[in-house]
């Protein structure tokens, strides 16, 4: 179970934490992503995997989507309410210097730009809320994001670590959000632990559990638990979903690229599986 959802400071206060480590691990190999990718697209995936466990029907879906100056170019993530998840970057192979501190530069590699939040459930249209990155760290963009465009003032804390051995020593974080009966007291009190808290990754080094980090984050020993499940990197692309790609480009140019190559071959973007179709049955595509 690496996803939990609890309750905090007498029920007033909802929290979202996950143990995301294998997750990037995964992502990070499926897309061969450099150190600062993996942060990126690692914390976009931790959020994801967050607001994932809040969808409530079967066929709800969420869709992340960092549109950046930076080097690294677009960012997108897809969820679903099966905590499934899939990973998608411009350029997976940036490399940038590290800030002063010696970190990797998420802010920078990822430049200014907005973030989009899509959440289909169900209704006619899907809800889409969209803001202007603050610094381009994930972490922050979210919360300023769930302030101005939802509302919901909330702690967001999301971090990725790279060992020396390149690998993904871990990553995980949570947010943190108020419920309408929340006091002010009780808001004044998370601000102030949050602000003096070690980043995410600082804590999950010290062997905390996620539940001990959530205690600490809220200063509540007697949090709750209401949910707990396991959120994994799967992709739901299909030969039909590829066909409608190739039907899109349009009959003469998918039947150009099969005279140059006598076949077409097109990969996922979001887990890089091949599929390959000959000529033939591109014209049979473009006869139904
Ligand atoms: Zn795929």
């Amino acid at each position: 179970m690496n996803i939990k959802k609890y309750l905090a400071c007498n029920e007033t206060v909802r929290v979202m934490a996950v143990d995301a480590t294998e997750m990037v691990q995964e992502i990070r190999k499926i897309h061969n992503l450099s150190n600062v990718a993996t942060a990126a697209l690692g914390r976009l995936v931790i959020v994801a995997a967050m607001i994932a466990s809040t969808l409530k029907n079967e066929d709800d879906r969420l869709t992340l989507q960092i549109k950046g100056e930076g080097e690294l170019g677009n960012l997108v993530v897809c969820a679903n309410q099966k905590l499934h998840i899939k990973a998608y970057v411009s350029n997976p192979n940036v490399e940038i210097p590290l800030t002063k501190e010696g970190k990797l530069n998420v802010g920078g590699a990822v430049g200014a730009g907005t973030l989009t939040v899509i959440k289909d459930i169900g209704l006619k249209e899907p809800y889409i809320g969209t803001c202007e990155l603050l610094t381009g760290e994930i972490g922050d963009d979210f919360a300023y994001y769930f302030n101005v465009s939802e509302q919901t003032p909330s702690v967001v804390s999301v971090g990725v670590l790279i060992g020396k051995d390149n690998s993904v020593s871990n990553a995980g974080g949570f947010i943190i959000q108020p419920l309408p009966e929340c006091d002010e007291k009780t808001i004044d009190s998370l601000e102030s632990i949050n602000i003096k808290l070690p980043a995410m990754t600082e804590l999950m080094s010290d062997n905390k559990t996620i539940d001990d980090i959530v205690k600490e984050a809220t200063g509540d020993e007697e949090i709750k638990t209401i949910f707990e499940a396991d959120a994994k990197i799967k992709c739901d692309c299909s030969s039909k979903r590829i066909e409608n790609t190739i039907v899109a480009l349009g009959k003469q140019d998918a039947l150009n690229i099969c005279d140059k190559q006598g076949k077409i071959e097109v990969a996922c973007n979001f887990c890089n599986k091949k599929y390959t179709y000959s000529k033939e049955e591109v014209e049979n595509l473009f006869k139904k």
